[in-house]
């Protein structure tokens, strides 16, 4: 059992889905601190950065969910990527 498969037994699912939340909305926060206040605040996004992932990894195995994340975000990528050859394609970037 890796890391995160232990914290969802230990804590539970619900508990661990909340705190799903909990870290977006830190991570949400720093966000706006650095925008909106102009804050130097590096080491905070990367701590929050950190504990979303690692919470956004639980909520995966939690939903048994992962493999059609990942499909998804690969074909999510192609579309972006073509969104962007168009973007750069009228806007003359290299
Ligand atoms: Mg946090």
């Amino acid at each position: 059992m890796n890391t995160f498969e232990r914290a969802l037994k230990a804590w539970g699912k619900e508990p661990q889905m909340l705190q799903v939340i909990e870290e977006m909305s830190e991570l949400t926060k720093e966000i706006l601190k650095n925008i909106n206040r102009k804050k130097d605040n590096i080491n905070e996004l990367i701590e929050e950065t950190a504990d979303v992932e690692i919470m956004l990894e639980q909520l995966k195995i939690c939903y048994n969910i992962a493999d059609a994340v990942t499909k998804y975000k690969t074909e999510k990528l192609k579309k972006i990527d073509q969104r962007l050859d168009e973007w750069e394609r009228k806007n003359n970037v290299a």
